[in-house]
């Protein structure tokens, strides 16, 4: 196994998995950067630029950051290899399309900084959830520390709805914190980082890079000398770790966080479960065990709230996907009756 490619976290079990695609002369690589179908991959050999293949993108397979890919020398991507953890999202209003941004990583950085203008508990829910529909390890990382006066109950106010995922309060200024991130930074692991545009993500990856790499470096562009610039979206850190981080994951709208949800929201998830009717809408129904704990105080409302937001949201978002499923069965249906009718005609015809 090439020791290089070990460093993009690139595995024995991976090896095995690659054996059919050596034998047919391709090379393991892993996506850098994408850009509108171009590539920059990390090789055992160094970085190139590469396109996709005809075939996939008839498909519509299109490689995210963070895929391992079969590359066929010098230049195309040929396959797709088997994705461990994905992060997708749904086009915002356009559509119930499914965009895939982000893939194998291990664990992410779930972000929120501790100012009151961004502090909102409420997001890092969703955040959350997202995180464990992915199937990363999930762990809440809260910045700009050095501004905040409060942040031991801030801390305890995170806890309470993260259900024994690690918080951390860290400064890219001060540099409180930063060092214990990199336990979860260990060699050939794969860190995604989530979180709004602000609050301090590419500082922080450049504190633990420790220079200011993220920005701009060179990438050997087709091997005749040629440089160009461009930004990684998948790092590789002095340490060994890799970090993830794609503008589309700052911007994460929910798609399937079914399971998500219920994961991240534990604790309104087993009371519901107590219910006496198991679709109850905790509004009028008797027996309703939410209901119960929002008068009693062991549930509050703003939690309950919360998850009742994200749920709605699910609901539109299911109903987009219902009504996409009727039309495309409609569309089946007129089409196979067109051919029916024109199966049915010809006989006819030759009856004359
Ligand atoms: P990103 O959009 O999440 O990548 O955020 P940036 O890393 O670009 O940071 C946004 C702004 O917050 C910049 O002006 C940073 O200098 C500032 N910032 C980032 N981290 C910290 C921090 O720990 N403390 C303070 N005071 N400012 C920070
Ligand atoms: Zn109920």
């Amino acid at each position: 196994m090439p020791p290089s490619l070990e460093r993009f976290g690139w595995t024995p079990e991976r090896e095995t998995e690659f054996e059919q695609h050596r034998a047919d002369g391709l090379v393991p690589a892993r996506v850098a950067v994408e850009h509108r179908s171009q590539y920059v991959l990390y090789t055992g050999e160094g970085e190139l630029r590469a396109e996709l293949a005809g075939r996939l993108r008839h498909e519509g397979e299109m490689p995210a950051v963070g895929d391992w890919v079969a590359l066929r020398p010098p230049s195309t991507i040929a396959a797709i290899l088997p994705r461990r953890t994905v992060f997708s999202r749904k086009e915002p209003w356009k559509s119930a399309e499914e965009q895939i941004l982000a893939v194998n990583a291990d664990a992410v950085f779930v972000t929120s900084a501790l100012t009151e203008r961004d502090f909102k508990p409420r997001r890092l829910e969703r955040y959350l959830a997202t995180a464990w529909e992915s199937g990363a390890e999930p762990v809440i990382v809260l910045t700009k520390r050095d501004l905040c006066e409060w942040v031991d109950s801030a801390v305890a106010e995170v806890q309470a709805i993260a259900f024994g995922v690690p918080v951390h309060a860290v400064s890219a200024v001060t540099r409180e914190g930063v060092e214990e991130l990199r336990s979860y930074l260990e060699p050939n692991r794969t860190v995604a980082l989530l979180g709004s545009s602000g609050v301090g993500k590419s500082t922080l990856v450049n504190r633990l890079v420790g220079e200011e790499l993220l920005a701009t470096r060179e990438i050997r562009d087709d091997g005749r000398g040629r440089h160009t610039t461009t930004h990684r979206e998948l790092v590789l850190l002095p340490g060994g770790g890799l970090v993830l981080d794609t503008p589309g994951l700052r911007e994460l709208q929910l798609w399937d966080v079914g399971e998500g949800l219920d994961t991240a929201f534990e604790d309104v998830a087993a009371i519901a479960s107590r219910c006496r009717f198991s679709d109850c809408e905790h509004r009028t129904e008797p027996g309703c065990a939410v209901r119960e704990a929002l008068a009693s105080g062991r549930l509050s409302r703003e939690r309950f709230e919360s998850f009742g937001k994200l749920q709605r949201e699910l609901d539109r978002l299911e109903r987009r996907l219902d009504q996409r499923a009727k039309a495309e069965f409609g569309r089946q249906i007129r089409s196979e009756a067109r051919t029916r009718r024109r199966t049915q005609r010809a006989p006819r015809r030759r009856a004359k």
